[in-house]
């Protein structure tokens, strides 16, 4: 019996799987990392097609089974199941990783693959086919979103194929596809937290001009917020005196913590009013100004997140950087 709490969905057509390892390129002398081996289908192959491979599995029935099967077979000493929740398990040095994972930490898994500190080949992973879809999404598609920015900047994504849902016993609700992630290297120049602060302001609404969401009360008050807080502790680094605490409002506070999948509703909902718009003079208008003129500088104001590269999100937090505007 499968759990579906964990996701568990078995690759049952044995064409798909040798597909799946065909395209993955793996070289003889691979160590691979394969998350959620459930009973070994996949696992088997790539024991054929590599040189070790280091199983993630958080189900102890599934470690079991697993063992059970390689068990007094050459592939024995070849294969290490660690126990426990890919999430929370310090991952082990590896050339590859292959895995049809439980979709449900499909985009927490993804990231902790992208900041993964040593480097690997490339990741190779089913998901869920609208997640795909969105992984590799370029500016201007409907699905293009936070997560096909962020994700595009650490890596090249590619789609490799479709999966219909009848592959898998039982089958899962949706169709799958599985993508291809190579990181880039050298990796991207950006701080990672101002980055991903950045982004989050800028999807707020994707289909907003950057001109009425940069407007919004709440974004000027975190940003003007940081920018003091930076001016102070530049002054007092100036004076020679220590800084002190610090405190830095980071557009955490204003949008939940996922790196830009589960609060996608938000981001397509146009119709929306804006909850505050135009701040209320006072305080905040200079700043306003300020924020105003980079996006002039730039030529952002009028135009919309949905539609903009890599290179124009890139140039653009510059620009606010050069302005001494910071999103974390
Ligand atoms: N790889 C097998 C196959 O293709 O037939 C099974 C895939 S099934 C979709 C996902 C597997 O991941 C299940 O065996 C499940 O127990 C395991 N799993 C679920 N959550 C996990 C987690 N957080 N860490 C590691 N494994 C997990």
């Amino acid at each position: 019996s499968f759990h579906k709490s964990k996701g568990q969905h078995i690759l049952k057509n044995p064409l798909l799987v040798d597909s799946i390892v065909q395209k993955a390129g793996i070289k003889s002398t691979d160590v691979i990392l394969e998350i959620g081996p459930g009973t070994g289908n996949l696992t088997k192959k790539l024991l054929e097609a590599g040189k070790q491979v280091i199983a993630i599995e958080l189900d102890s029935r599934m470690v079991l089974e697993l063992q059970r099967r390689f068990q007094g077979t050459p592939f024995s000493n070849r294969l290490q199941v660690i126990q426990g929740d890919v999430l929370k398990t310090e991952l082990p040095r590896f050339d590859i990783c292959v895995a049809n994972i439980p979709y449900q930490i499909s985009s927490p898994l993804t990231f902790k693959l992208l900041f993964h500190p040593t480097s690997f080949r490339c990741a190779v992973i089913m998901y869920q086919r609208e997640f795909a879809m969105r992984l590799v999404a370029q500016p201007g598609d409907n699905l293009y979103c936070r997560l096909s920015v962020n994700t595009q900047l650490y890596a090249r994504v590619s789609h490799l194929l479709k999966v219909g849902k009848n592959n898998f016993r039982p089958p899962p609700k949706v169709d799958s596809s599985v993508v291809r992630i190579e990181p880039r290297k050298p990796g991207p120049q950006v701080n990672k937290k101002e980055w991903d602060g950045f982004l989050r302001v800028c999807f707020i609404r994707k289909n907003k001009t950057l001109g009425s969401i940069f407007r919004q009360k709440s974004v000027l008050l975190m940003l003007e917020k940081n920018y003091k807080t930076l001016q102070a502790v530049l002054a007092s680094l100036l004076n020679n005196g220590s800084s002190g605490e610090t405190t830095f409002y980071s557009p955490m506070d204003l949008a939940d913590q996922s790196m830009g999948i589960e609060d996608d509703d938000k981001e397509m909902d146009d119709d929306m009013e804006m909850d505050e718009e135009e701040g209320d003079g006072g305080e905040t208008s200079d700043f306003k100004e300020k924020v105003m003129n980079v996006l002039k500088e730039g030529g952002f104001e009028e135009k919309r997140s949905s539609k903009l590269s890599q290179q124009e999100f890139l140039y653009l937090l510059s620009l606010f950087n050069k302005s001494g505007i910071h999103f974390t």
